[in-house]
């Protein structure tokens, strides 16, 4: 995910975050116990923007099923069509996958990976089209239809056209939740953010920097070098510990780009030591059942 060009008053609240990150976590925890969670739960989702994603998938994949973790999958409709098997195999396993639209998310231009289809700057006839397109795709390819949606670049999608274009569309296709909005949210409203009975899962940032996702695009080594610096596996290890040692409740509800970490030993360590403190991990539909509804005020 590309954050760069945050305003100021995002890095402000960035700054306060990093300052008292425990009471910040404890609010959220109070908010998720409101929403029935009664633990801390991971909820590990992957991001397959390119073909290397699908091949460290795969790996990945493999590992983590056998370790007992859930996984989801946000692959757009173009990288499904060019790794079908593997993806079947990994849906097969019993992994979740969601609508992540049809086109692609980044290009190869001069050896490096650029970013591209960003719904802001896209007509909504347009969005619409590949929000459509990307479920039908994972519907006749992984044979069964999504749940959920992540949006491009989620959080460069302005509010209004997550409510106004997006969930219409989605819950037209029969999707009943989204996970596209940042720690800010989460933050702010705890793991689920319900709005009209419409649930949004924020994704989550780390002990340390509260308001800041903690995702593998941030600690890229390069933008041509797409692999993660060891700091990624050393704040995801120490986040996991300390949220537990706190007795936070709700979501750790992150995201990584397999290619990114598939040849750091250290974020299979952090897997290694969720299963080591017990922390159980879930789907976002398993997530739903805990919190079926919107809490009463
Ligand atoms: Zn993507």
């Amino acid at each position: 995910m590309d954050f760069s060009g945050t305003d100021l008053k995002t890095r402000v609240i960035d700054r306060f975050g990093r300052t008292f990150p425990r009471k910040i976590w404890m609010d959220y925890s109070r908010q998720a116990v409101r929403q029935g969670f009664d633990r801390l739960y991971l909820l590990l989702s992957f991001d397959c923007d390119t073909p290397d994603d699908a091949l460290a998938a795969e790996i990945l994949d493999a590992a983590l099923h056998q370790h007992g973790i859930q996984r989801s999958y946000a692959v757009p409709g173009s990288m499904l069509e060019i790794n079908p098997s593997i993806y079947k195999k990994i849906a097969a396993s019993g992994a979740e996958f969601l609508n992540h639209g049809y086109l692609p998310h980044t290009q190869l231009q001069d050896g490096v990976y650029r970013s591209t289809t960003f719904y802001a700057a896209m007509g909504s006839g347009e969005v619409v089209q590949d929000i459509q397109k990307g479920h039908q795709l994972i519907t006749t390819l992984i044979g069964k239809k999504p749940a959920g949606f992540r949006a491009p670049h989620f959080g460069k999608i302005p509010l209004n056209m997550q409510k106004e274009i997006i969930r219409p569309v989605l819950h037209d296709l029969g999707e009943y939740y989204s996970t596209q909005t940042t720690p800010l949210d989460a933050m702010k409203y705890g793991p689920v953010w319900w709005e009209n009975n419409w649930p949004e899962f924020p994704l989550s940032g780390s002990t340390s920097a509260p308001y800041s996702i903690l995702d593998s695009f941030s600690y890229l080594k390069n933008p041509a070098e797409r692999k993660v610096t060891p700091r990624y596996s050393t704040i995801l290890k120490h986040t996991i510990w300390q949220l537990q040692d706190w007795r936070i409740c709700g979501l750790l509800n992150i995201y990584v780009d397999p290619s990114h970490v598939i040849d750091d030993p250290g974020f299979m360590e952090a897997i290694r030591m969720v299963c080591d403190l017990g922390i159980s991990s879930l789907t976002y539909t398993q997530s739903l059942e805990i919190c079926a509804q919107e809490p009463a005020e």
